[in-house]
């Protein structure tokens, strides 16, 4: 195999589990699993393996139960609560509501929103889909970031929105939006702001009260933690004005045969017995993210993209997706195609033969895709606080060796 760099091999900035993963190879030999793709699902915090396991020795129905084991599952639900509210600077009241993932979040914000919602064409799925029956205004975004700002002035000018919502980091490009400029905007035109920190949250500090963010979503699984659980935080008025996301047991405070009151907070929107252990996991993976210095933090990721980024520029063939040119700090996702390679059949070999794992396809933005002319399948490396610069020279190494020799 070629060697193309000769980085210093980096330590993982915290353990993560499957970190010493072995996969099998094509060949019958098997190797390290390589993961770079991170902004799909990361691997768990180690510690936040060690507290589930922990927490399972204590499981129980919360809310509801009168013994032990509820008393202490609900009193950890929810201090959870005030967990994720310190972690992104949540406005005191602001309620905290625990929900499958952002995807989740979005809909239910969706559902509380009284008036349209203005997003860009650069947004994920999850941030396009749920607005559509609910005032959804789509604006195409500017090549560079400050038109892209006067557009979003200027369409806001031109008929008020009740909300404008915008990816934090692009799932695609990795680039950063200026929260605070946007919440700016927003705010002065009567409009307030909702975040998609699903790729935002794993990978930068966030503070709603200064950069502005009236709604902020993110998912457990893309932050350290395992499936299930995700949040949405935000201003009280609408979400309690909202009919209940969820209707069911532990919603409401009092139902008869024909009526029923239901309950404000948090809990109006979570019905049923809730996932109290993703819950818990989310609440310890963002602790764990809390302590971190973000200088260490910002700079470990910095000096993968960049390697990651400086390989790909030197192989000819290579292509790299960018929305925003001037986007400062993106974050640990890069996509890009190798032209006259079909990215599907490289994924499948990185996978097979040098145990490597990124994603293909379309990484759920269409509307993305097509604005950046990729017709077919693209390629996406992502990574995070558990990835090393070994990996991402693996990745380099690999994508030589396929065009030097062919698949
Ligand atoms: N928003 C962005 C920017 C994403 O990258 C994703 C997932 O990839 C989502 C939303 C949806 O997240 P989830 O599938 O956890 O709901």
């Amino acid at each position: 195999m070629t060697t193309i760099t000769q980085h210093r091999p980096t330590q993982p900035l915290l353990p993560v589990t499957g970190a010493e993963l072995m996969v099998p190879l094509l060949d019958g030999s098997t190797t390290r699993y390589v993961n770079l793709d991170y902004a799909a699902s990361s691997p768990a915090l180690s510690s936040v393996a060690a507290h589930v396991g922990e927490a399972l020795g204590l499981y129980a129905s919360v809310h509801r139960g009168a013994g032990y084991a509820s008393d202490i599952s609900t009193t950890a639900y929810e201090n959870a609560r005030d967990t994720v509210a310190r972690f992104v600077g949540a406005r005191p009241g602001n309620p905290v509501i625990f929900t499958r993932n952002t995807t989740d979040s979005l809909n239910l914000l969706a559902s509380a929103v009284p008036g349209d919602t203005v997003v860009l064409d650069i947004e994920h799925h999850a941030n396009l889909l749920p607005w559509q029956e609910h005032g959804r205004r789509v604006l195409p975004a500017g090549n560079t970031i400050e038109e892209t700002l006067g557009l979003l002035a200027a369409e806001l000018d031109r008929a008020p929105a009740a909300l404008v919502a915008v990816t934090g980091a692009s799932n695609v490009t990795g680039e950063t939006l200026p929260l605070r400029r946007i919440a700016d905007i927003a705010h002065r035109r009567g409009t307030r702001l909702a975040v998609d920190g699903a790729q935002l949250v794993p990978h930068r500090r966030v503070n709603m009260r200064e950069q502005g963010i009236d709604y902020l979503a993110f998912s457990g699984h893309k932050t350290y933690a395992p499936f299930g659980a995700g949040v949405l935080v935000g201003r009280r008025d609408w979400l309690d004005r909202a009919a209940p996301y969820l209707r069911g047991g532990g919603a409401v405070t009092t139902v008869g045969t024909a009526s029923e009151v239901w309950r404000t907070g948090p809990s109006r929107h979570e019905g049923g017995s809730p996932n109290v252990l993703g819950v818990l996991a989310l609440a310890r993976a963002v602790d764990e993210l809390a302590q971190l210095n973000t200088r260490d933090w910002y700079a470990h990721e910095a000096q993968l993209r960049g390697a990651l980024v400086a390989g790909l520029l030197r192989i000819p063939q290579a292509r790299i997706h960018h929305i925003f040119p001037d986007s400062e700090a993106p974050v640990g996702v890069v996509s890009f195609v190798l032209d006259g390679v079909d990215s599907r059949h490289l994924a499948l070999v990185l996978a097979a033969e040098y145990g490597i794992g990124v994603r293909d396809g379309k990484f759920c933005a269409h509307p993305l895709l097509e604005r950046l002319q990729q017709q077919g399948p693209a390629l996406r490396a992502s990574f995070g606080v558990g990835s090393t610069m070994e990996d991402v020279t693996a990745l380099l190494e690999a994508i030589t060796a396929y065009l030097e020799h062919g698949p």
